[in-house]
């Protein structure tokens, strides 16, 4: 007989796959075991999958888009669930909400698109850049597309997508980025630096900042190779400042407080020390 993969299934998906009989054998059999009324479990699906149909709804908003591989902020603890109209209205929850009435469930886990909705209320404004801006560097979706899906939203969330660029592919890229913006200072993301390479961050000509993408950036190689990186741009001229994920995420006032000191001082305005010229290379990489 054919093996059904690991899921959470509709009774609808199970009858239509497999038909009523073998829908009954595997209920009595105790192979398909009912999560709640109408969704079945077999075999051994992901847990925060599992719960959010548990609890009443599917799984959706950040807990989603962080299965879809999107860059996202926050305690990976805390699961993030959606309840269709009668879930909402009959069930504890918390769920989390949309712009407009709740969706159908038609999946256990929502797509890229739906997640965003829901996730546009359960962030903060950076934090919904954050997501918006790694969903836009992973093609996930395009600027048309997110404008779209919120073309019913308030104004103010639409305003938030002007403020977004494919170019962050990472939550502390993207934070530093924002803060930048609000300086009015000149500055260029992905830059290319003969000698040196590409650089997450370019202020003026001579400020370069660095940032570790995520929480565990690293072995002993990207360790060495971060290091020399630094050498060689300081032999040119420039000033590199390096930031964990820690120093960016968690304590960002620190972080941009040390930016806006350097920028402040000029450090961005003249090479470090004496140099003949700027290798600058602008251009993404
Ligand atoms: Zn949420």
């Amino acid at each position: 007989m054919e093996r059904i993969p690991s899921g959470v299934y509709s009774t609808r998906q199970l009858i239509d796959a497999y038909g009523r009989k073998r829908f009954n054998e595997l209920i009595a059999t105790g192979n398909a075991r009912q999560l709640r009324r109408g969704w079945y479990l077999i075999g051994s699906p992901p847990g925060d999958i599992v719960d959010a149909v548990r609890r009443g709804g599917v799984l959706s908003c950040v807990s989603a888009l962080r299965r879809l591989g999107v860059w996202v902020p926050g305690e990976k603890n805390h699961l993030h669930v959606r309840g269709n109209n009668w879930a909402v209205r009959n069930l504890r929850g918390p769920f989390c909400k949309r712009f407009g009435r709740p969706e159908p469930e038609y999946a256990v886990m929502d797509d890229v698109e739906t997640a965003l909705q829901y996730a546009a209320r359960c962030l903060n404004d950076t934090d919904f850049i954050v997501v918006c801006d790694s969903i836009l560097n992973k093609r996930l979706m395009t600027l048309e597309q997110m404008q779209y899906q919120f073309r019913n939203a308030p104004k103010r969330t639409l305003a938030l997508l002007d403020r977004c660029d494919e170019r962050a592919d990472s939550g502390p890229e993207t934070v530093i980025r924002l803060f930048l913006t609000s300086l009015n200072v000149k500055f260029d993301l992905q830059v290319t630096i003969d000698g040196v390479g590409c650089v997450d961050i370019l202020i003026g000509d001579w400020l370069i900042i660095e940032l570790d993408g995520w929480e565990f950036h690293g072995d002993k190689e990207h360790f060495e190779s971060d290091r020399r990186r630094d050498v060689d741009a300081h032999a040119l001229g420039f000033t590199p400042l390096r930031f964990t994920y820690k120093q960016t995420m968690h304590t960002t006032d620190v972080t941009t407080a040390k930016i806006h000191e350097a920028i402040r001082a000029g450090v961005h305005l003249r090479p470090s020390h004496p140099v003949q010229s700027s290798p600058l290379t602008r251009g993404t990489a």
